[in-house]
């Protein structure tokens, strides 16, 4: 069955949010690491979906025969051929990662954005940006909207080093990146981003830390950041996926304790 018109639920969650919602189309899909798919979309309107660095857009895939949202972070948009990136983990299994691996060009799909409420804090002057493979896309594009000469410093365990692209960052951006391999750590172990953060000196200056990733490890992360003397207003903290639980049908993690 193709795909016209959105929705009914997309079209009110989109109306009750703020956001576009519209069909838009595949236009390929490519392989980028062994657990990083870059997906493109097209619309003619794509720049309204996309929104500022930091935001992400909704997908509705088919789960069982029932439908769930899935959040994916914007990586880039480019106005002028209309197309947008997502890069989306599929180191897993979940509806969201099987849609992500199955795609074809020509496909549609229904699309909500922009959603999300964090940005690239412009007063700070230098941004640590802490994670995993699921907020490469987030990290960079925020990365990329820095100006120079601001320093940017990436903390991202992986579970592959071959995970580890690259940004594209101005001259006069100074980056730092420090790449962990997850090796057989338990996922949610926050360990290793703790003790690569411990060894790191910050730099001097206004900072501000992004924290996208599993549940537990960006609120330990958090508590880290503030015992060492970050105020509250300079961390932004997203869980983006939870270690042993399924995202909830509106595309976030379950927040309750267990
Ligand atoms: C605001 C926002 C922005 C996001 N941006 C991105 C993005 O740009 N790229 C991206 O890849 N993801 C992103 N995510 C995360 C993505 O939406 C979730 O990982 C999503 O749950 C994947 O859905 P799924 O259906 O594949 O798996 P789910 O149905 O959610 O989970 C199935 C199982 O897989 C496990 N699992 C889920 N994710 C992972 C993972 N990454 N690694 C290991 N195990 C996992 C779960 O614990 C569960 O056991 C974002 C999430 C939010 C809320």
């Amino acid at each position: 069955m193709v795909l016209l018109t959105p929705d009914d639920s997309s079209r009110s969650l989109a109306e009750r949010t703020g956001a576009h919602s519209d069909i838009v189309t595949v236009t390929s899909r490519e392989q980028i690491s062994p657990n990083l798919v870059q997906v493109e979309l097209t619309h003619r309107e794509i720049e309204k979906f996309a929104g500022t660095a930091g935001n992400d857009v909704m997908v509705r895939v088919n789960h069982d025969g029932n439908y769930v949202r899935r959040r994916y972070s914007v990586r880039s948009v480019d106005a002028a051929s209309t197309s947008m990136r997502l890069w989306i983990s599929t180191a897993h299994h979940g509806p969201g990662a099987a849609w992500a691996s199955s795609i074809n060009a020509g496909d549609r799909v229904d699309l909500i954005g922009p959603r999300g409420k964090i940005a690239l804090d412009e007063r700070a002057d230098w941004h640590l940006f802490v994670g995993d493979l699921t907020a490469l896309g987030a990290f960079y594009r925020l990365a990329e909207s820095v100006e120079a000469p601001g320093r940017v410093i990436f903390v991202v365990e992986l579970d592959s080093i071959d995970d580890a692209v690259t940004p594209v960052l101005d001259e006069g951006i100074g980056p730092t990146a420090i790449f962990i391999e997850r090796r057989s750590r338990a996922l949610g172990d926050p360990s290793a981003l703790l003790s690569a953060l411990a060894a790191f000196d910050v730099p001097d200056g206004e900072g501000h830390a992004y924290l996208f990733g599993e549940f537990s490890t960006v609120r330990t992360i958090k508590t880290a950041l503030l015992d060492r003397g970050f105020e509250e207003s300079s961390i932004s903290l997203k869980a983006f996926w939870r270690a042993g639980r399924q995202n909830a049908e509106h595309g976030e993690p379950p927040k309750e304790e267990i």
